[in-house]
């Protein structure tokens, strides 16, 4: 079984409890085939009277109500592990922060783990009984005819062989449908959210060709698992088939020269069968479970993948050293390199921000201001250098603890599709007076009023149904909803605001950064006024300039989104 599906299976106690009274199932109606057989050969050479077909419909019966109930226990063990799985990684995805490749999770935890079904439903199962069955028969065939149990010793390994030669191919094969599939996925999301974007330049039509030709290489690569699948079980029967004439034909010859009785003789033939099938039925289960097993090696490489590069050699997290007040902070020579990109994002960075100090971050775009931010909220890591947070490492610190100190104000701020007032609560518990008031202070409320249903209004799908200063406005909101911050990331807070308005949520911005340790990335001269001292980036590096007001120096070079 796969090692990381087996380490979940056992960890689960519902998974575990179901798998094994599957396979336990499944086990013991692949053994009562000997007694079936054993009764039958019986019956019909007249060894035993004709009352032995009582107990032989009690053996078909109960092997009956053990296929359906190995049935039902595989679909349990099945669901419980895949349910098991999806909630591992989507908290993992929570943990991963925002820049992971979102379609293709989709992709994964919807219909990719669903590919595990024929994996716990099938292939297990056969497995189990391959393991088992085929060796009982052997014995027992030993026990009734050596001849026999001889040609089937060595025609047995045949099966696996060959499969296992097919089964090379199918690896890549497989594992190249499931990548179509995630990348088919992947590319559908990101086209339907950019459709409004790819109408406006007429490109509709060019992605849906794109989509016709990722959908294409998938099908192509789903017509080719399908054919090495038909290949191969045609090989396995066939082997199965000769190596079975191999006994038959003995068998038949002695019987007629009367060297074997015939009761030994129809037990043989009843049974031999029976040693070939369990490994004929695992090869051909083997191919539909594949894809299953590419889906779960994706879905274990999101689990174990590490979630920060540094955190093997950081000690184990601690609580912050001070959990009150507003926080100093201080970069030691940092660098930021994006994984993939020759150019550090941030350039041997040294800063340092003194409690309760309002920074402002200007620079042209690209210049790395988000990253120092996102760095701060560690949701990426430094290559070089580190983080300090009153005087602790941020690698080694409880990044949840660090982060209920901090607001911060994307500088694209994500919506979901609830409430105004849920959006702007965001899971604190903000009661509703808190709620108004930072609505308030945003400029929230000279909107909301007018929306159908003031604040209980449901917003679009990422906020779709408000427009872009104010979704900003209300991402602000966010941030004032928040008074037990200690700490305001702003990441262009004011980008897509008018004047008036940019006014009245600098001067909000100005009373909430009062006794907080404030960092703001700014463009414009009203809110980059407000700080006490300005910070001037340019390809990741630090530019010195002079205190602050300088308002002019850092006009330049806005980005406008
Ligand atoms: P700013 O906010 O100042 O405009 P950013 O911090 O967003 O700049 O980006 C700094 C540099 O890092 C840019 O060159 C940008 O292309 C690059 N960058 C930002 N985010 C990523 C990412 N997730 N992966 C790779 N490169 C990135
Ligand atoms: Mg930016």
């Amino acid at each position: 079984m796969h090692k990381d599906l087996l380490r979940l299976a056992r960890a689960e106690r519902s998974v575990r409890l179901h798998l094994a009274c599957c396979l336990a199932a499944a086990v013991a109606a692949g053994l009562l085939v000997l007694v079936q057989a054993e009764l039958l050969a019986g019956v019909l050479s007249g060894r035993f009277t004709v009352a032995a077909l009582f107990p032989l419909a009690l053996v078909v019966a109960s092997r009956g109500l053990l296929g359906s109930a190995q049935g039902v226990l595989a679909g349990r063990a099945a669901t419980a592990l895949k349910s098991a799985l999806r909630r591992r990684l989507l908290g993992r995805v929570e943990a991963l922060g925002p820049a992971y490749r979102s379609g293709e999770l989709v992709t994964l935890t919807g219909r990719g783990l669903d590919a595990l079904d024929p994996y716990l439903t099938g292939y297990l199962p056969a497995v189990a009984v391959a393991g088992v069955v085929p060796i009982a028969v052997v014995v027992r065939l030993f026990v009734a005819d050596l001849a026999t149990a001889v040609i089937v010793v060595l025609t047995l390994p045949l099966i696996p062989i060959f499969g296992a030669l097919v089964g090379w191919t199918t690896r890549a094969v497989t594992e190249r449908q499931w990548r179509a599939l995630s990348r088919l996925g992947g590319h559908f999301l990101d086209v339907v959210r950019g459709l409004p974007t790819l109408r406006a330049f007429g490109r509709a039509r060019h992605q849906a060709s794109v989509i016709r030709e990722v959908a294409e290489a998938h099908r192509a690569a789903t017509m080719r698992t399908l054919r090495v699948a038909f290949l191969s079980s045609l090989v396995l029967e066939l082997v199965a088939s000769l190596s079975l004439a191999l006994v038959a034909v003995p068998v038949g010859l002695r019987l007629l020269s009367g060297s074997l009785d015939l009761g030994t003789a129809l037990l043989v033939l009843l049974l031999a069968p029976e040693a070939y099938l369990p490994l004929r039925a695992m090869g051909t289960r083997f191919h539909a479970a594949m894809e299953g097993v590419a889906a779960a090696d994706e879905a274990f490489a999101v689990i174990d993948s590490p979630e920060r590069p540094r955190e093997s050699r950081s000690p184990a997290p601690t609580a912050p050293a001070a959990a009150s007040g507003p926080p100093r902070i201080r970069l030691e020579e940092v660098t930021v390199r994006y994984p993939g990109r020759e150019e550090a994002a941030l350039d041997r960075v040294s800063l340092v921000i003194e409690p309760g100090e309002r920074v402002a971050i200007v620079g042209p775009s690209g210049a790395g201001k988000s990253t120092l931010l996102h760095l701060l909220l560690g949701f990426v890591a430094p290559t070089e250098g580190r983080v300090l947070v009153d005087g602790t490492d941020l690698a080694g610190l409880d990044l949840d603890e660090w982060r209920r100190r901090l607001a911060f104000v994307p500088q694209r701020p994500h919506l979901f599709a609830t409430s105004v007032a849920d959006n702007i609560a965001l899971g604190s518990a903000a009661t509703p007076e808190e709620i108004r008031a930072a609505a308030e202070a945003a400029r929230v409320a000279e909107f909301a009023g007018a929306l159908p249903r003031g604040y209980d209004t449901p917003l679009g799908e990422r906020g779709a149904n408000l427009s872009a200063g104010q979704r900003q406005r209300v991402a602000l909101a966010r941030a004032f909803c928040r008074p037990g911050a200690q700490a305001l990331l702003l990441d262009e807070p004011t980008a897509r605001l008018d004047g008036r308005s940019e006014a009245a949520i600098v001067a909000a911005t100005r009373r909430l950064a009062e006794g907080r340790t404030a960092i703001i990335v700014a463009h414009r001269p009203a809110m980059i006024d407000l700080a006490d001292r300005i910070v001037r980036l340019d390809g990741g590096a630090l530019v010195p300039v002079g205190p602050a007001p300088a308002s002019p120096v850092a006009t330049r070079g806005g980005e406008a989104r």
